[in-house]
């Protein structure tokens, strides 16, 4: 299984967290949990954005 690289673009923190287990698999598009938060316009609506969570970084999804 490879291992996917992100990391937050402002310090560098590897964000890419344990693997998802196989029976949760099929739920999520990745193969890893990911450390970054993700950020809506409003609560219940589309990630829009991702923050680090150690440098309070944001950055826009799919950038
Ligand atoms: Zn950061």
């Amino acid at each position: 299984m490879n291992r996917p690289i992100e990391n937050c673009p402002n310090c560098g923190t590897d964000l890419v967290g344990e693997e998802i287990p196989d029976n949760l698999k099929e739920h999520y598009a990745g193969t890893h949990w990911s450390k970054k938060i993700g950020i809506a316009n409003h609560i219940g609506g589309d990630v829009v954005s991702w923050m680090c969570p150690v440098c309070k970084h944001q950055w826009k999804k799919g950038e």
